[in-house]
């Protein structure tokens, strides 16, 4: 069966030894440093238990407290949520932030709940997790299926539990509960950011790049809307139910009107697919990734571009709004093709930068406005692309993804060769 925690580490393998890094700071680094696997049991409003297994890894917490997102999906299993934690300990130190990786989730289909049953489960998975995170150990936030409703829930059960006001438990909360400005589309507005950054550095008109774009939540609403007020042109969007097409483009605003429309007052999740805009033509899942695009924004989950449709992918630039869209096989046969990737340690960075100002808001108390929040984010993308796009330029035959993982690993090796490698005290009288 394939693991995408054997994926991920692989790709931490090869990364980590072409750029450089001791072979004890890679080994170090591919075994979490603590999982939490638990189960959860519900009461469901008809008055039946249901048992739900959850996970939380805090997988390094050498450059500070954990952080990553909680996911409600029925594919969350511990292999997942722990290369999801890897993957967020190599972003946070792509865009220096002082946090270690983390992730969370609980294997459900939180569609089929109520909003009753959905507040139990959240509230439960807290009550699992309160000794484990904490503002200074370990702070969860939002990621698929899991919002700011849910984030506001679970501050809420940390502090029943605690007896004492933590808003920095949490982040992506909703405003009025301690969240920040710009938050809800941090991921998307970065991942815009990092494409622009690319855009000027190959010099292309907006209107000249054609967009396919899979997943329409979170993340994959705000990069499209952004993209779209810029004047890209949209010409595919997916969600979990299908695709649609035009190659005239797609008018996103319309889109989301129409997802919005038809989502039920008192539903937590949309129940309307992309699809149901007649406006448009149908396509499959499979065809949205072989179009004839100039972009590519996989935001959905992982392994979305695998050996078995990468070479069907025509788009020139692909920026990774998911988590780990392509496989190490398919990544390595883009790569020789030549297609520019801004891999997703940096592309949707936005949301943790932006969770990271929300924790340090909450610390100080002092709430920013969202001027600053969006000017504060602009800054650190433009600081972390300039650092791997001048890497790559400079090493030959590199990738802006291999940049990525030698800048954060050469971080970590400082810190973790500091608290005692074997090279550290070999050298130690030097
Ligand atoms: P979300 O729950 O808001 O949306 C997920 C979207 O993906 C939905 O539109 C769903 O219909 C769609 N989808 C699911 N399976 C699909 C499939 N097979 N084909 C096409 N669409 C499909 O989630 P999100 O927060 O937007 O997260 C999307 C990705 O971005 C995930 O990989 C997540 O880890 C990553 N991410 C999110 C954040 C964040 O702040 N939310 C931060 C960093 C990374």
């Amino acid at each position: 069966m394939s693991s995408v925690f054997s994926d991920a580490r692989q790709r931490l393998h090869t990364l980590g030894q072409l750029s450089g890094i001791s072979a004890a700071v890679i080994e170090s680094l591919s075994r979490p440093k603590a999982t939490l696997c638990t189960s959860l049991s519900i009461l469901m409003d008809d008055g039946s238990t249901q048992y739900f297994d959850a996970y939380r890894c805090q997988y390094s917490s050498h450059l500070g407290p954990c952080k990553g997102g909680i996911r409600f999906h029925s594919n969350v299993s511990q292999d997942e949520i722990q290369a999801l934690a890897l993957w967020m300990t190599i972003k946070c130190a792509v865009v220096d932030l002082p946090f270690g990786g983390g992730k969370g989730g609980v294997n459900v289909d939180p569609k089929v709940l109520s909003r009753m049953e959905l507040e139990r489960l959240s509230r439960a998975y807290m009550r699992a997790m309160a000794d484990f995170v904490g503002p200074d150990k370990d702070i969860p936030a939002p990621d698929v299926y899991t919002n700011a409703r849910i984030m506001g829930w679970m501050r809420d059960e940390f502090e029943v539990i605690k007896r004492h006001k933590q808003p920095a438990v949490i982040t992506g909360k909703p405003v009025n509960l301690g969240g920040s400005l710009g938050r809800e589309e941090a991921t998307g507005r970065g991942a815009f950011l990092v494409t622009e950054f690319l855009r000027s550095k190959e010099g292309k008109a907006p209107e000249d790049i054609r967009v396919a774009i899979q997943g329409f939540g979170n993340a994959g609403y705000n990069i499209a809307k952004l993209l779209f007020d810029t004047g890209y042109k949209i010409v595919a969007i997916s969600d979990s139910k299908g695709a649609i097409y035009d190659a005239a483009g797609l008018d996103v605003d319309r889109i989301k009107q129409l997802k919005d429309e038809c989502r039920s007052l008192d539903s937590d999740y949309c129940e309307s697919s992309v699809c149901e805009s007649t406006t448009y033509k149908s396509i499959s899942h499979e065809e949205l990734f072989e179009l004839d695009v100039e972009l590519l924004v996989p935001a959905a989950l992982e392994n979305a571009i695998t050996i078995k449709n990468v070479k069907k992918v025509k788009a020139r630039w692909i920026t990774e709004v998911a988590n780990g869209p392509i496989s190490v096989a398919a990544d390595e046969i883009l790569f020789k093709k030549g297609t520019v990737i801004i891999p997703d340690v940096l592309a949707n960075s936005g949301g943790v930068i932006v969770s990271y100002f929300e924790w340090v808001q909450n610390k100080a108390a002092y709430p920013w406005s969202l001027e600053e929040v969006q000017l504060r984010l602009q800054e650190k993308l433009k600081i972390s692309f300039d650092e791997m796009w001048q890497y790559q330029h400079q090493s030959e035959n590199t990738s802006l993804r291999m940049a990525a993982y030698a800048k954060a690993l050469k971080k970590l090796e400082q810190v973790i060769k500091m608290r005692g490698t074997k090279e550290y005290f070999s050298n130690a009288e030097n």
